[in-house]
């Protein structure tokens, strides 16, 4: 049988039932990975090439101070601002965190943690799971969520490795202790997805409501970006009268906490603050809404 499910909810997807009747639950998701890339300094043969400020290539067993301290920007002062705008609108976020990266930046952790943010497992390392053999991602995960309990006081509640394999699911599956998974941009909705003999939740995430197109080929600029999230965040107010749906947006620390680029996505926080039919969540709290509403 053919493995994809490229069907999926179909012409009648199944109403979402947010809670207070709201049309869109909004799902903001901040990436914390400064520290977690590759590295001489982490044992990689080669510096991080990805996700950058200008286009650069791997150097083979040297440090790139230039590319480090573009990712060090993140940690040290995109994060805070980034917090700051966030706390201040009372807007409720989840971390998707590199648990090396986590565990070199314990301030940083402890001011997620009063905010009430959710902090989910972004793997060990960011680093690209695609090629990696299936014994040692297992390995991985198992000491990322280790890592990560230590570095936040518990045990996080959902998983996302972003680069991930063709063994990343099943892998998580078999783990156990998750309320969900976000590796996957296949749909508008939470889905159960059947992984060996359990059933495995999915709240898919996004890659084009993702500040990380600052910096690829496909490109925002800084005037486009609340702009595209503000008409996503409409049509789906509109589809959401008869069919709610969730919309995530994802950030990182290095990129969109950048102040010319955090002024603009202020016009999309705002603008989200203010419409009364959304509800602005995290994604845990979507996981145990599906699983309450809409169990496997
Ligand atoms: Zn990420």
């Amino acid at each position: 049988m053919y493995p994809r499910n490229l069907k999926g909810y179909g012409q009648h997807p199944p109403h979402a039932n947010w809670p207070g009747g709201a049309k869109v639950a909004l799902q903001f998701v901040i990436n914390y990975e400064e520290g977690g890339e590759r590295s001489v300094l982490h044992g990689d043969g080669c510096s991080e090439a990805f996700l950058t400020e200008e286009p650069t290539r791997e150097l083979a067993n040297i440090r790139n101070i230039n590319v480090e301290s573009q990712y060090e920007y993140g940690s040290r002062a995109g994060f805070w601002r980034l917090h700051r705008l966030f706390t201040r609108r009372d807007l409720p976020v989840t971390v998707f965190g590199i648990a090396t990266a986590l565990d070199r930046n314990p301030e940083a952790v402890a001011a997620m943690d009063e905010a009430g943010w959710e902090i989910a497992c972004h793997g060990l390392r960011w680093i690209n799971y695609a090629e990696m053999p299936a014994e040692l991602e297992r390995q991985h995960i198992r000491q990322a969520i280790e890592l990560h309990t230590r570095a936040t006081g518990r045990r996080p509640d959902g998983w996302y490795t972003g680069r991930m394999s063709p063994n990343t699911r099943r892998l998580v599956a078999e783990e156990g202790g998750f309320l969900y998974d976000s590796d996957s941009f296949a749909d508008d909705l939470p889905y159960w997805e059947r992984v060996g003999d359990r059933d495995h939740l999915v709240v898919p995430y996004t890659l084009d409501n993702n500040d990380g197109r600052y910096l690829n080929t496909y490109g925002y600029q800084s005037e486009s970006f609340s702009a595209y999230l503000r008409r996503a965040l409409d049509l789906l107010r509109e589809e959401g009268e008869e069919q709610p749906k969730m919309m995530s947006v994802g950030l990182h620390t290095r990129i969109a906490g950048r102040p010319g680029r955090a002024a603009d996505l202020v016009r999309f926080l705002d603008y989200a603050a203010e419409v009364g039919d959304v509800w602005v969540t995290t994604r845990a709290d979507i996981a145990r809404h599906w699983r309450r509403t809409h169990p496997a």
